[in-house]
């Protein structure tokens, strides 16, 4: 339940949004004439302010998705506002509904390469062409196509209440898909945000000649991917990258609020120079996020934080030493009895050189690694967490001495 809770946590926010923009939608009706304006430029304030935003974050994909909201915002306003009765209209109405979702799926698949450089260039003259193509369709008028768009091909599914085109139905729900798994594969707050942008322009495309709730909408698209931009700005800052645990950054905080009681561990990768000498880095990162794993699922409400480098620290608010000690074993004895699997291209560089070493367990297609662990708590003599920090490094400095593979105090 736990774990589903966490897989889903990205999503919190574009939910939220949407069904705050659902509500403002029931409550636009009853707004007084004189904040009509609002609903007009609202959506390009929330626009420009989460370019601005993405800019200053250097977040290119987020400016280009918002570029694409703005356009076809603009559209809205310029053709599809009053309705979608003549050709033109009804080529711009289903040229956005196939297009901006597609363009919002891609963003999430495309590595992060910021706005103004040759690779923005790039996604920029791709934008470019989609409207020079749309704008050529509408001007020449190409029934034929417009046509193939409106094919009702999904209504055997019973696609029926919409005036959308069946095309821009299949698109979008294929973009949502692409957004949605590469928001949850990631966990990433922005590819969360784009897909959560993918359902706010349906739902703005299905009522397109409403204008407010089309405004609403796409307020609330923009909305969620400058919320993505902070959101993923933070978690840069206060998650070690490559193991998905709190950083020291993160750890300083914590460690600022604590109460009167807690208890700190510092945990280190036993001969880990020599583990990276023989097998290579690219397996000790898989040691490390493997040891980084199980520290996260540490019982006894002990939370874990990549200290720097291959030492983690596990935190126990309010817990004594003899209450975390128990909690610290199982740790060790867990990490220690891990085998991580070797690929063909893993195997030892170097097998004859290489240290063996107490407690560590090499077969020819598996490794294992062992931990040592120093622990302290807070008392009289070592009031603040850094006296304590220098306990727990102590005493896991008398672990390596004993022999590393386990718990001094
Ligand atoms: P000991 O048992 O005494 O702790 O021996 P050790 O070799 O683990 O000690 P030392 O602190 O000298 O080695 C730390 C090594 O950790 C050196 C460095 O190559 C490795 N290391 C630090 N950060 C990373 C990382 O992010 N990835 C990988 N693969 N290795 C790292
Ligand atoms: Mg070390
Ligand atoms: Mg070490």
């Amino acid at each position: 339940m736990q774990s589903l809770l966490r897989i889903l946590a990205p999503l919190a926010v574009p939910a939220a949004l949407l069904a705050a923009a659902f509500v403002l939608v029931l409550y636009s009706a009853a707004l007084p004439p004189s904040l009509e304006g609002l609903m007009v430029y609202g959506p390009h304030v929330v626009l420009a302010l989460g370019v601005a935003l993405a800019i200053g974050f250097n977040r290119g994909r987020v400016v280009f998705a918002l570029l694409t909201l703005a356009i076809a915002y603009s559209a809205q306003q310029l053709w599809l506002a009053q309705g979608l009765g003549t050709p033109a209209a009804s080529a711009v109405y289903a040229a956005l509904t196939v297009f901006v979702p597609l363009n919002l799926a891609a963003l999430t698949l495309l590595p992060e390469r910021g706005t103004f450089n040759r690779h923005g260039a790039l996604r920029l003259a791709v934008i470019a062409a989609q409207v020079a193509f749309v704008a050529w369709v509408a001007g020449v008028e190409r029934s034929d196509l417009i046509a193939c768009a409106y094919q009702r091909f999904l209504a055997p599914l019973g696609v029926g209440a919409t005036r959308m085109p069946h095309l821009g139905i299949a698109a979008a729900v294929l973009s949502l898909l692409v957004a949605l798994a590469a928001a949850l594969v990631r966990r990433s707050a922005i590819n969360a945000s784009l897909a959560g942008a993918i359902v706010a322009f349906m739902v703005a495309a299905h009522v397109v000649t409403a204008s407010t709730t089309y405004a609403i909408f796409t307020a609330a698209a923009a909305l969620m991917a400058a919320l993505g931009v902070l959101q993923e700005s933070y978690r840069m800052a206060f998650r070690d990258e490559l193991t998905g645990l709190p950083s020291r950054r993160a750890l300083n905080e914590r460690l600022m609020s604590l109460g009167g009681t807690y208890t700190i561990a510092m945990l280190d990768v036993d001969h880990f120079k020599s583990f990276n000498d023989t097998y290579g880095h690219d397996l000790g990162d898989q040691v490390l996020k493997m040891v980084a794993s199980k520290m996260a699922g540490a019982g006894g409400g002990g939370r874990a934080f990549r200290y720097g480098g291959e030492e983690f620290t596990v935190l126990f608010p309010g817990k004594s030493v003899p209450e975390a000690i128990p909690h610290l074993e199982a740790l060790r004895e867990a990490i220690a009895a891990y085998r991580l699997a070797l690929r063909s291209t893993d195997r030892p560089r170097k097998p004859k050189g290489a240290k063996r070493q107490r407690g560590g367990w090499r077969g020819r297609n598996a490794v294992a690694v062992t931990v040592s662990i120093g622990v302290a708590e807070r008392s009289e003599r070592r009031p603040t967490p850094e006296a304590v920090i220098e306990a727990a490094d102590r005493a896991l400095y008398r672990a390596k001495g004993k022999g590393r593979d386990q718990v001094s105090q």
